[in-house]
């Protein structure tokens, strides 16, 4: 026999034949002992797991972290431990609100998820192409995405529910400024910037801890996409955006992000003037500046989307030793709904899955075992249970974070600082766009918000005016209101 690969069944057993079908006789029905039918067409009938809910659509790649400059008085993470310093990443790329087959090039924020493969295990950074969100508080998310997807009798994608969502949630101001901006619309995936979005903690070797936000800034430069450009491109080639970064990292010419932190002490984060765990609040430049730590390629295509990008599980309750939390209402939620998202779409042992594997550590040592398609050796005969007297993995205490001060009465609380807290921001981000950008930013919004009832265009009005005036005449204007 040549050496022509052999085909088989999943179980290994050479198929003698997989274009007929077995049946008795001729033109007789098919028998049930045709078993490689069968596992063929049950198999094909299981090949979807449960989409995302939101960021369903994305594009992915294998890339590296290089360290430029240290930051070791900030944190202890041993990424960030020398000048130099190389940490292999996972980046996936998507949109919000799409379905997995949805258009690329669409109004929406974008996901910028990764996955830094650290020697103290996997770090999950899983961010946007915006510094802010929507809602400050995850109580408010289901009932947000809800107003980003289809009706519920019609099954059609509509403009209403969104205004009258965000009419009535002004922390949502800030975010969809940025949306209905040019930045609402990327070029392509290499030019937008990333953000952490939330405030984390750095920890340093002292233990002292100081807040953080994490910025990755487009060294391709920001470019957007015109919308008649978009329309056109969602109809004659929705996965633009996804083949295109497919395509520079196989011409070699992955793209490239600056790296920054911007670093608040500890302490500051009591007086501040903003909300400092706020998610829909940035630390302006001039109080925190970016201080520059290195840069983020992505620099090789996967070579199975399935197993490496749509079964890449990221969780923001993924940080190393050296980085970790912060009160954000936002993230304290993450923490549990991301790995919970993990668990129903991927299993229990979604991250012994290769790409979610922490497999840049030397220990990987938890007491878990069994449950659906563990697919490695269990654990073996090791003892699986602690503390045990059998020389099992055992705690490190030094690896325990300095203690929080926490204080207060549990309650409900808003969040808010003074009645002007949700305006100030997005108006200060109105006036650094030139009056081009202000007019397409408004242009823009006419064209979503003018399909709705009037009532509902004068209440954003009104919104959009105590953030600048002009942001509130122009929208007027724009809508054709008095
Ligand atoms: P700065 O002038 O120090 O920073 C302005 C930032 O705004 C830059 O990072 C710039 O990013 C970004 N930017 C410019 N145009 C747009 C746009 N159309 N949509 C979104 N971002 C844009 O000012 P402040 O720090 O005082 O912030 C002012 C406003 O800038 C904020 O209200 C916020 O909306 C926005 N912003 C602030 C960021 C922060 O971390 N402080 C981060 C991103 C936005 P780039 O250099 O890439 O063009």
């Amino acid at each position: 026999m040549s050496d022509k690969k052999i085909l088989t069944t999943a179980a290994g057993i050479p198929v003698p034949d997989n274009q007929n079908s077995l049946t008795a006789g001729e033109r007789g029905p098919t028998l049930m002992q045709d078993h490689y039918l069968l596992e063929k067409l049950a198999h094909f009938n299981r090949e979807r797991i449960p989409e995302r809910v939101v960021h369903a659509k994305a594009a992915g790649a294998h890339g590296v972290l290089t360290v430029t400059h240290d930051i070791t008085r900030y944190t202890r993470a041993k990424l960030f431990s020398e000048i130099g310093k190389q940490t292999e990443v996972l980046g996936r790329f998507s949109t919000v609100a799409g379905e997995k087959g949805s258009a690329d090039t669409v109004r929406d924020v974008r996901g910028f998820a990764l996955k830094f493969y650290t020697e103290e295990g996997n770090w999950d950074l899983v961010g946007n192409n915006t510094p802010v969100f929507f809602i400050r508080d995850a109580i408010k998310f289901p009932d947000f995405i809800h107003t980003q997807k289809r009706d519920p009798a019609t099954n059609a994608a509509r403009d209403f529910a969104q205004w009258d969502f965000w009419s009535q949630v002004p922390e949502s101001l800030h975010q969809l400024t940025i949306l209905f901006s040019d930045r609402g619309i990327p070029q392509g995936i290499p030019f937008i910037n990333g953000y952490g979005s939330h405030t984390y903690s750095f920890i340093n070797a002292e233990n002292e801890r100081f807040w953080v936000k994490f910025h990755f800034k487009t060294q391709q430069g920001i470019r957007c996409m015109p919308v008649e450009e978009a329309t056109r491109l969602a109809g004659e080639c929705p996965d633009y955006h996804t083949l295109e970064l497919y395509r520079a990292i196989e011409r070699g010419e992955g793209p490239k992000w600056t790296f920054y932190v911007q670093v608040m002490p500890e302490k500051d984060a009591e007086n501040y003037r903003w909300n400092p765990f706020d998610l829909t609040k940035v630390w302006p430049h001039a109080d925190y500046p970016l201080i520059e730590v290195g840069v983020l390629e992505m620099n090789r295509n996967p070579e199975n989307y399935f197993a490496e990008i749509e079964q890449a599980a990221f969780s923001p309750g993924n940080v190393v030793p050296g980085i970790s939390f912060s009160p954000c209402k936002m993230l304290q939620a993450r923490i549990f709904s991301y790995a919970d998202a993990h668990r129903y779409r991927l299993g229990t042992n979604f991250e012994r899955l290769p790409v979610n594997a922490p497999h840049a550590t030397k220990v990987q040592n938890p007491y878990q075992r069994d449950g659906a398609m563990r697919f490695d050796d269990n654990g073996g005969g090791d003892p699986n249970y602690e503390p045990n007297s059998l020389g099992g993995p055992v705690e490190e205490p030094s690896y325990a974070e300095p203690p929080l001060k926490i204080s207060g009465d549990a309650d409900r609380y808003e969040q808010k600082r003074g009645v002007d807290d949700d305006y100030i921001q997005p108006g200060n981000l109105y006036r650094l766009m030139s009056p081009q950008e202000q007019d397409r930013l408004v242009q823009n919004i006419a064209g979503s918000l003018g399909k709705c009832p009037q009532w509902l265009q004068e209440k954003m009005v009104a919104h959009f005016t105590r953030a600048d005036e002009a942001y509130g005449a122009g929208l007027a204007k724009a809508l054709g209101l008095k």
